[in-house]
């Protein structure tokens, strides 16, 4: 990473060729080696969860992914850390997303967020995601109501599985941060700073900041030479006036 005064330690948020139909162009080794490049002592490896129909990671093939990162691990053991992760997707407003049990043992980590284009498990929660949070910036009763659930069904999947991180938390659709932020804390779960999307926002880092919760910055890699670019989550965290201390995979240098 080109900055003179922070050092990126890790790297918790990248994607492959397995974040499907093109969306993801490069390889887990083409990650691993530009991490190597860049002096990043770990790399997540997390494509984007198999609900989602575009991108979405195939099941089938997480045996065959898991070996290829287990053979890197080896490879490359003295340089570097390589986890695997998966971007997971919020599929309904009842709490839940799309990894199954039987997937669980591929997966070192598994970072959350909510994604446009996921199969909604039902019609209410279709209805709340597509319909009323676009209508919501036209009346504060919808709004207050989006924000409440969108809140609320992260919150649930927190608490009742093991999630590491919330990615990109406030893109796509409103969330209350500051609450957000308190159960975060509580359950040890890293709040994102997004490199390539504009989420957590100043104002939004402002807020999460009151609480004691951690911070990482990603870079949300979708070809290998991004990853470990956070300039532009740096630029927000100086802005917010954040303590660097706070955001886990940051050093002074
Ligand atoms: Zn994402
Ligand atoms: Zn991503």
């Amino acid at each position: 990473m080109e900055n003179n005064k922070y050092k990126l330690t890790a790297d918790y948020h990248t994607h492959t060729i397995y974040s499907k139909n093109n969306h993801g162009k490069g390889t887990i080794r083409q990650n691993v080696e530009q991490a190597i490049r860049l002096g990043i002592k770990e790399i997540y490896i997390t494509d984007h969860g198999p609900g989602h129909p575009l991108y979405g990671i195939s099941r089938k093939k997480l045996p065959q992914i898991r070996t290829e990162i287990d053979k890197l691990k080896e490879e490359y053991k003295d340089k570097i850390n390589i986890v695997l992760g998966v971007e997971a997707n919020i599929v309904d407003y009842n709490g839940k997303y799309d990894i199954r049990d039987e997937d669980l043992k591929y997966f070192d980590k598994i970072n959350l967020g909510y994604h446009s284009g996921v199969w909604f498990k039902n019609i209410k929660s279709f209805f709340i995601y597509h319909i009323l949070n676009r209508i919501a910036k036209y009346n504060k009763k919808i709004k207050d109501y989006c924000i409440k659930v969108n809140t609320d069904a992260v919150i649930k999947i927190i608490k009742e599985k093991n999630i590491n991180l919330i990615t990109h938390p406030g893109d796509k659709v409103k969330v209350d941060i500051l609450r957000l932020a308190r159960v975060c804390e509580e359950y040890d779960v890293i709040m994102e700073i997004n490199n390539h999307h504009t989420h957590l926002n100043v104002q939004e880092i402002k807020e999460a900041m009151k609480t004691g919760v951690k911070f990482s910055v990603g870079s949300d890699a979708h070809k290998p030479e991004d990853v470990g670019v956070v300039d532009r989550a740096i630029q927000r965290i100086e802005e917010a006036n954040l303590d660097i201390d706070r955001v886990i995979n940051l050093e002074h240098r």
